[in-house]
C-alpha cells in the first residue's frame, strides 16, 4: 500500500507540541495601541513593536487613505516592470535624509530587504561573519547567498577578530552581519568596534536597524547615529513596520550600493512594490519622527521608569523561580526563564493579570524568555500595573 507522503507533517507537529514549542496566533480585536482587546478583554499591550505609538496615529491613517483614494490599493507589479509612484521615491529620499545616506531602496518587508541585500552582495567565493543572535532574516539571507557562514559569539569583537584573522585571506569578499538592537535580547551591538574591525579586514558591514529606527539616536536615525557612526561606509537595513507604524523594509547606504541593489536584488526586482497606503503611512511617520522628538523622549522616560519600578518591586519580593532580566539598552526588556513550559505559564498568568507580553521560546531564541516592549504611549499607571504583575508571577 502506498504511504502518505505528507504523514510526516503530523508527526513533526506532534514533536513540536511535546517540546512545548507549538505556536498559535492570538487575535487582537481592537486598534493597535498601549491597550488592546484580546479574547473580549482589555489588556495592556507590552507585545508590540509600535514603539512610538504611530500605528494608530491619525496622520498615518489619513495619509494611507489619501494615497489609496488617489492611486488605488495595490502597486500592480514590480516597480521596474510596472512603474512606481512618486510617493515610492519620496519615501526613499525621506529615509536617506533621516539616515544621512546618499540613497535608500524600499522593499516589501524588512525580511526581504535583508534576504535581497545579503544574497546579492556576497556569493560562493565569499565569507560571512554573523553574530550568533542575529535575526532570522540575516541568518537566512546568509544561507541564501551561498557564502561560507561563520557565527561569532554574541557581541564578541575579540572572537570576530580571531575568526577573521584565521579565515579572511581564503575568501574574495567578506560581509559582517549584525542587528543593532538585538530583537530578542534588547542589547546593542558594539558598532564602533565592528566598524574598526571591518576596516582592518577590508570587510563590508551590514547593520540591521529594525528596532533602532525612530527609537535610537538624537534624531531617531538609529544606532548608527546613537554611536556617532553616521557617514561611515555601512549597509543599513531597517523596517517600516515597527516604530514607523507601517509595513515594508529598506536598505540605506551609498548611491552606488542602492543602484547596484536596484539592478541585482531579486527580492526587490521580482516582487510587487509597496502599496500606496503603506508607502504614504511610512512617509508620514518619518516626518513625525523628525518633527516630534518628544515622542522618543517619552519612550525613553517610560523605559527608565519601568526599569526603576521593576528594581523597586523586586527588591522586596521573594523570587520563587528564576525570572532573570537580560542586559538591555533599549525599549525591549527580556526576562529569561528556565524552560518553555514555564514561560508559557508565566505568559498565561500575566494575561490573567491583564498584561499581554510575548512568551518567546526556542528555536527563536536559545533560552525561553518573557519579552516586554515599552511604547511612548504607555502611561505611568500601565507601567506600574506591569511591574506589579511581574513581581506577582515570581512569588
Ligand atoms: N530584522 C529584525 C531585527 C527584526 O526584528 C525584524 C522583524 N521582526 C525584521 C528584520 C524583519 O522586518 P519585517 O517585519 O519588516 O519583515
Amino acid at each position: 500500500m502506498a504511504t502518505n507522503p505528507y504523514a510526516w507533517l503530523k508527526q513533526s507537529l506532534e514533536t513540536i507540541h511535546r517540546a512545548d514549542w507549538y505556536r498559535s496566533v492570538q487575535t487582537i480585536e481592537s486598534q493597535a495601541g498601549p491597550v488592546v482587546r484580546l479574547a473580549g478583554r482589555e489588556v495592556l499591550n507590552f507585545a508590540s513593536n509600535d514603539y512610538l505609538g504611530l500605528t494608530s496615529d491619525d496622520r498615518l491613517i489619513q495619509a494611507a487613505i489619501a494615497a489609496t483614494q488617489k492611486f488605488g490599493t495595490g502597486s500592480t507589479g514590480s516597480r521596474l516592470i510596472t512603474g512606481h509612484r512618486e510617493l515610492h521615491r519620496q519615501l526613499e529620499l525621506a529615509i536617506a535624509a533621516l539616515k544621512q545616506t546618499e540613497d535608500a531602496l524600499v522593499f516589501s518587508s524588512g525580511y526581504l530587504a535583508n534576504l535581497g541585500a545579503i544574497a546579492t552582495l556576497v556569493g560562493k567565493r565569499d565569507l560571512i561573519l554573523s553574530d550568533q543572535y542575529n535575526h532570522s532574516s540575516l541568518k537566512n539571507g546568509a544561507i541564501l547567498s551561498g557564502a561560507t557562514v561563520v557565527d561569532y559569539a554574541h557581541c564578541d569583537v575579540a572572537d570576530l577578530s580571531t575568526k577573521l584573522t584565521q579565515q579572511r585571506d581564503r575568501y574574495r569578499r567578506c560581509l559582517i552581519l549584525t542587528d543593532s538592537v538585538f530583537s530578542m535580547d534588547g542589547d546593542l551591538c558594539p558598532l564602533p568596534e565592528l566598524l574598526a574591525i571591518a576596516t582592518e579586514f577590508e570587510a563590508m558591514l551590514l547593520v540591521d536597524e529594525a528596532h533602532a529606527t525612530g527609537v535610537m539616536g538624537a534624531t531617531g536615525a538609529g544606532c548608527v547615529e546613537h554611536f556617532g557612526c553616521t557617514g561611515h561606509p555601512l549597509i543599513q537595513i531597517g523596517t517600516l513596520s515597527k516604530a514607523l507604524g507601517s509595513l515594508g523594509g529598506y536598505v540605506a547606504g551609498s548611491a552606488t550600493l542602492i543602484d547596484f541593489l536596484r539592478n541585482r536584488a531579486p527580492t526587490w526586482i521580482y516582487t510587487t512594490g509597496l502599496s500606496p497606503a503603506d508607502t504614504a503611512a511610512a512617509s508620514a511617520a518619518i516626518a513625525i519622527v523628525q518633527q516630534e522628538p518628544q515622542r522618543r523622549a517619552q519612550l525613553w522616560q517610560n523605559v527608565a521608569h519601568l526599569q526603576q519600578l521593576i528594581a523597586e518591586s523586586w527588591s522586596d519580593a521573594p523570587i520563587a523561580f528564576e525570572l532573570k532580566p537580560l542586559p538591555s539598552a533599549s525599549p525591549i526588556l527580556c526576562f529569561q526563564v528556565p524552560d518553555a513550559a514555564t514561560v508559557l505559564q508565566i505568559g498565561q498568568k500575566l494575561k490573567q493579570a491583564g498584561i499581554f507580553a510575548s512568551a518567546i521560546r526556542p528555536p527563536t531564541v536559545p533560552t525561553s524568555r518573557v519579552r516586554i516592549t515599552v511604547m511612548a504611549t504607555h502611561t505611568s499607571a500601565h507601567l506600574q500595573q506591569l511591574a506589579a504583575a511581574l513581581s506577582q508571577v515570581t512569588t
